[in-house]
C-alpha cells in the first residue's frame, strides 16, 4: 500500500513536476463551444452580454443591456421579462426533448431515479400548484432546508415558476442557522424532509428543522418530503404538510410561468458567514440566469447531449448555478448524488463516472486532495474515458493536486478549469476558457471575457507582473449580486467602499480576496485577505505556506494559522493530514519544516506541526481557520454552527493540548 502510493508519486514528480503550462488537446478545441480568441475583444463592449441573454427565451425583449444610472445598484437587461422555470424546463419539452433525461439522481444506498424533461415539467407544475394553494404569492420567500434529494431542485423551479424567491439553507447547517436565516428573510414557508442517509446511517433531519422552527418568530407553513419511508416515521403537527400528499392532490395541474422582470429576485442565498452576521445575497432573474447559462456554455462546455456532474451540494451557490440553473437552462442532463464520495468505498465517484458516462466533472480542491490521499488505485479501477473536461472551485488548488487531477482523472486529455468566483458574483469570474487558454496549475487564469478583474495594491493602483495585492472588479457583470437583502447600506459598505471613488462615480467591487498577477495576466487567488499572517513584521499568506507543506510527499492537506507569539507577534501553526500509507512521525515533521523553509524562508518556519485526521470545514469544503486559531491560542471556540463536521474541533483541540 505504502509502496503503491510512493510509486505513483515518483512517476508524477518525474515527468509532470517540471511542467508549468498545459495546452488543451486539439480534439477538445475542435469541438469546444467557444474557441475563438476574438471573444475577449468582443466583450470589451458591454453590449456583447447580449450573447448571454440570447441563450434564454424572453417573454418581453429588454430595452437596455446595462443601466448604470444608479451605480453601484446596476441593472441588467432592463424591462425584459422572462421566467426561469420556463427556461429550464418548458422550452426543452417544447423543443422536442421531452424524453431526454433532465436530472439523474442517485441515492447513497444505490437507488436511482431519472427525471426526463417531461417528468420535471409535470413535477414542477404540480408542486407550484401546491405552493400556491398553501398561500405562497409572488415575492414571498420560501426557505428550503434539504439534503441532495430531487425534490430540492423541483421545489426551487416551482418557486421560480410562481415568482417566489427561494432561500436554500444547507442541510448540514445547525437549527440555529436555519432560524437566523428564516427570521432575516421573514420567510413564512419551509420545505424540508424527514431525513437522509449518511455513510449508510439514516439521519433524522426533521428534528433539526423543528428545533430551528422554534427559534422563528412568526408562523410557518412547512412541507415535509418523505425521503426515508418506513425507516423514519415523523409526526406532522399543525402547519405541516406531507409533500407526497400535496402533490397527489394537485396531480396533473398546470401553472402558467409568471413573467418576471429581469431585475426581479430569483433567489436569496445567505453566505456562510465565516466572519460576522450572515449576508442575504440577492440574485435576479435575467442577469443571473443569463450569466450562469453563458458560463456553463463557455467554461464548462456543456452541450444538451452531455451528462454533466457537479459534485457540490445545492445548498452552496455552486449547486444553484452549476447543478440546477446553468445546466438545465442549456437543456443538458445533470447528475445529482446524495451521498459521500467514500461510501461504500473510495471509488464511488469513479464508479459513477463510468456507469453514467459522465462528460464533465466539477468539484472542489478539498475533494481532490481527499482523492489524492486515498491513492490512485481507486480511479484506476474504472474506465474514465467518457470525461471531456474537469473543473475545480472553492479554494486555491495547489499545483500538485491540480496535476494529480489532470493525470489520474483526466488522463492528460481533459482541460482543467480552475474557476474563481463567489456567492456574490453569481457565476465564474476568473478562469481559462478550456477551448482557448493555456493552463497553469495553481493559477486560475485570466478574467473571463467582459470581466474586468484587476489586482491592486492598498492604494488601488494596479500591481505589476509578479506582484501580489488585492483582487478587484471594476466593471459590472450580469451575474453580480444586486444588494444584500433589506440592507442596501451594508451592500455598499461591504463590497463597494474599499476602492471606489464616489465623487468621480467610479465603482470598484472588492471581493476581499488576495491575489497575485503574472506576466501573462493570469491571476493566482491566494485566499481571503484576513488569512494573512504577520510574523515578525513580515506578511505571509497562509496559502503560500500551505502550498509548500502540501508539496512535501506524504502530506495530503494542511491548514496554517497564526497563534500569538510574544516575540514574533504571530507564529505559524500548521495542522497537517497525512496521505494514506504515511506515518505522522517526527521525520515527516522535519521534512515539512524543511519544505517551508526552502520554499519561503526561515521566517515562515512553523512553530508547531500538529498531525490530525481531519480539519474543520464549511459546506463548500473550506477550512475554517478562525477555529484553528482559537485552538492555537487556547481561546474559547467560536461559532461552529455552520461547520460540516463540528465534532473534529474538540478532537483537534485535544491533540494540541497534548502536544
Ligand atoms: P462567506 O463569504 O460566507 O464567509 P465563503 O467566502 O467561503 O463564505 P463562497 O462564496 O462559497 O463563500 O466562497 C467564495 C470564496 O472562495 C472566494 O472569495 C475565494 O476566497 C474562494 N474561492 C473560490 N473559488 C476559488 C478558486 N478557484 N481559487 C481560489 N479561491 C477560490
Ligand atoms: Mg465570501
Amino acid at each position: 500500500m505504502a509502496d503503491d502510493t510512493e510509486d505513483g508519486e515518483v512517476e508524477l514528480e518525474a515527468r509532470l513536476a517540471e511542467q508549468d503550462t498545459f495546452e488543451p488537446s486539439d480534439a477538445f478545441v475542435e469541438q469546444a463551444n467557444v474557441s475563438d480568441e476574438g471573444i475577449y475583444e468582443e466583450f470589451e463592449d458591454p453590449e456583447a452580454w447580449e450573447r448571454a441573454a440570447d441563450l434564454l427565451d424572453w417573454d418581453e425583449a429588454y430595452d437596455q443591456v446595462l443601466d448604470e444610472s444608479d451605480a453601484p445598484f446596476y441593472e441588467w437587461f432592463t424591462d425584459g421579462k422572462l421566467n426561469a422555470s420556463y427556461n429550464c424546463v418548458d422550452r426543452h419539452v417544447e423543443n422536442g426533448r421531452k424524453n431526454q433525461a433532465a436530472i439523474r439522481w442517485e441515492g447513497e444506498l444505490g437507488e436511482t431515479k431519472t427525471y426526463t424533461y417531461l417528468d420535471l415539467y409535470n413535477d414542477v407544475n404540480e408542486f407550484a400548484a401546491a405552493l400556491r394553494d398553501l398561500g405562497v404569492g409572488e415575492d414571498d420567500v420560501v426557505t428550503m432546508y434539504m439534503p441532495m434529494v430531487p425534490e430540492l431542485p423541483i421545489a426551487m423551479l416551482a418557486c421560480a415558476r410562481i415568482g417566489a424567491p427561494h432561500s436554500v439553507v444547507f442541510a448540514g447547517f445547525s437549527a440555529d442557522a436555519l432560524a437566523t436565516r428564516m427570521n432575516a428573510a421573514e420567510s413564512e414557508y419551509l420545505v424540508t424532509c424527514d431525513g437522509y442517509y449518511r455513510r449508510g446511517d439514516a439521519l433524522n433531519h426533521k428534528e433539526k428543522a423543528d428545533e430551528g422552527l422554534r427559534g422563528v418568530e412568526h408562523d410557518v407553513e412547512t412541507v415535509v418530503v418523505d425521503r426515508l419511508g418506513d425507516e423514519l416515521k415523523v409526526f406532522l403537527g399543525e402547519h405541516a404538510h406531507d409533500y407526497g400528499e400535496l402533490v397527489d392532490a394537485h396531480a396533473g395541474e398546470r401553472v402558467d410561468p409568471v413573467p418576471r422582470d429581469a431585475e426581479d429576485m430569483l433567489f436569496l442565498m445567505y453566505t456562510s458567514g465565516t466572519t460576522g452576521e450572515p449576508k442575504g445575497v440577492k440574485h435576479t432573474t435575467g442577469g443571473y440566469l443569463s450569466y450562469v447559462s453563458w458560463t456553463s456554455h463557455a467554461v464548462l462546455d456543456i452541450k444538451p447531449e452531455d451528462t454533466y456532474w457537479c459534485s457540490a451540494d445545492i445548498g452552496w451557490i455552486t449547486g444553484h448555478s452549476y447543478i440546477v440553473y446553468g445546466p438545465l437552462a442549456l437543456g443538458t442532463t445533470t447528475l445529482m448524488y446524495e451521498g459521500t464520495p467514500d461510501y461504500p468505498d473510495r471509488d464511488r465517484i469513479w464508479e459513477m463516472v463510468d456507469r453514467y458516462q459522465v462528460d464533465q466533472f466539477y468539484t472542489a480542491p478539498t475533494a481532490i486532495r481527499a482523492f489524492m490521499k486515498w491513492g490512485t488505485k481507486f480511479p484506476e479501477r474504472h474506465d474514465l474515458s467518457s470525461l471531456r473536461l474537469l473543473g475545480t472551485v472553492g479554494e486555491p488548488i495547489n499545483p500538485r493536486a491540480w496535476k494529480w487531477y489532470y493525470k489520474h482523472i483526466g488522463d492528460e486529455e481533459c482541460p482543467v478549469v480552475d474557476t474563481w468566483w463567489q456567492t456574490e458574483t453569481g457565476g465564474m469570474m476568473v478562469t481559462t476558457l478550456p477551448g482557448i487558454g493555456e493552463m497553469k496549475p495553481g493559477s486560475a487564469g485570466p478574467p473571463l471575457p467582459g470581466i474586468s478583474a484587476e489586482v491592486v495594491d492598498v492604494s488601488g493602483e494596479p500591481v505589476g507582473a509578479g506582484e501580489a495585492g488585492y483582487l478587484t472588479v471594476n466593471r459590472p457583470w450580469p451575474g453580480m449580486l444586486r444588494t444584500l437583502y433589506n440592507n442596501d447600506e451594508r451592500f455598499v459598505s461591504e463590497y463597494w467602499s474599499e476602492y471606489s471613488d464616489e465623487e468621480s462615480n467610479r465603482w470598484v467591487y472588492f471581493p476581499e480576496d488576495g491575489a497575485k498577477l503574472d506576466e501573462d495576466g493570469y491571476i493566482t487567488v491566494l485566499g481571503r485577505v484576513d488569512d494573512v499572517l504577520n510574523v515578525s513584521g513580515h506578511r505571509l499568506g497562509t496559502m503560500e505556506i500551505e502550498s509548500a507543506i502540501v508539496g512535501v510527499p506524504g502530506v495530503a492537506e494542511a491548514a496554517v494559522v497564526g497563534g500569538h507569539h510574544d516575540v514574533k507577534g504571530e507564529a505559524v501553526y500548521a495542522y497537517v493530514i497525512t496521505e494514506d500509507g504515511y506515518d505522522p512521525n517526527d521525520e515527516l515533521r522535519g521534512k515539512i519544516i524543511e519544505g517551508v523553509e526552502d520554499a519561503i524562508g526561515p521566517i515562515a518556519r512553523p512553530e508547531a506541526v500538529i498531525f490530525t485526521p481531519e480539519l474543520p470545514k464549511t459546506r463548500s469544503g473550506k477550512i475554517m481557520r478562525r477555529l484553528l486559531e482559537d485552538i492555537a491560542n487556547g481561546d474559547e471556540l467560536g461559532d461552529t454552527s455552520t461547520l460540516r463536521n463540528p465534532d473534529v474541533v474538540e478532537d483537534i483541540a485535544s491533540r494540541v493540548g497534548g502536544d
